[in-house]
C-alpha cells in the first residue's frame, strides 16, 4: 500500500464518520420533536436544503380516515390532511421514535405534493432520497418511506377501519413562521 492510498482511505473513513455523525444528529432532532409545528419546520428546512423548494401558508388538518390512507393533500389547496387514526395507533403502540419518524415522513410526503409534485412514485422517491441523506438507510423513517407503515407494523392491520370521521381538527399555528410573511 502506498502512502497515497493510505491517506485516501483514511480520508474516506473520516468523511463517512462525519456523514454518520450528521445523520445521528438529525436522527436526534427527529426523536426530540414535540409537536406538529416543530415537525413541519424540520420538514421544510430539510426539503429546502435538499431540493431547493419551499412554499408558505399550509394548514394541517387531522381527521380519522380509513387506515389504509396515511394522509392526503387536496391539489391546489393549502391543506394537508393527516390520518389521525394512524397517528393515534402508532402513538399508543409504538415508540416515540417510531411515531416521530412516521410524522416526519408523512409530512414530507404531503409537503412535496403541495409543492406541485403530483406523481406518487416521484414523491415516494424524493421522500426516500431525502431521508437516506438525512438519517441513512437504516433509520426507521427511511424504512417507512420505502414501505408502507403497515408493512413494517403488520399489527396495524388489527386496527383496520374503513370509515371517515365527520369531525376534524385544525392544528393551530401550523406553518406560522411562513404565514407571518403574508399576514
Ligand atoms: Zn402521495
Amino acid at each position: 500500500m502506498t502512502e497515497n492510498s493510505n491517506f485516501g482511505s483514511s480520508f474516506i473513513a473520516r468523511a463517512s464518520n462525519r456523514e454518520e455523525e450528521k445523520q445521528r444528529q438529525y436522527g436526534n432532532k427527529i426523536l426530540q420533536l414535540v409537536d406538529f409545528n416543530q415537525a413541519f419546520e424540520l420538514v421544510k428546512s430539510a426539503v429546502e436544503d435538499k431540493f431547493n423548494m419551499h412554499r408558505a401558508g399550509l394548514s394541517l388538518v387531522l381527521q380519522g380516515l380509513p387506515t389504509k390512507l396515511g394522509a392526503y393533500h387536496v391539489l391546489g389547496s393549502n391543506l394537508i390532511i393527516v390520518n389521525k387514526r394512524i397517528l393515534g395507533i402508532i402513538k399508543t403502540h409504538k415508540s416515540v421514535e417510531e411515531y416521530n419518524s412516521y410524522l416526519f415522513m408523512v409530512l414530507t410526503h404531503e409537503y412535496l405534493h403541495s409543492l406541485g409534485v403530483i406523481d406518487e412514485i416521484q414523491v415516494r422517491k424524493m421522500t426516500y432520497a431525502l431521508l437516506v441523506s438525512l438519517v441513512g438507510e437504516q433509520h426507521i423513517a427511511t424504512k417507512m418511506a420505502r414501505h408502507q407503515p403497515w408493512d413494517l407494523f403488520p399489527e396495524l392491520s388489527l386496527f383496520n377501519d374503513n370509515s371517515f370521521e365527520q369531525k376534524f381538527e385544525i392544528i393551530k399555528n401550523f406553518d406560522r413562521t411562513t404565514q407571518s410573511y403574508i399576514g
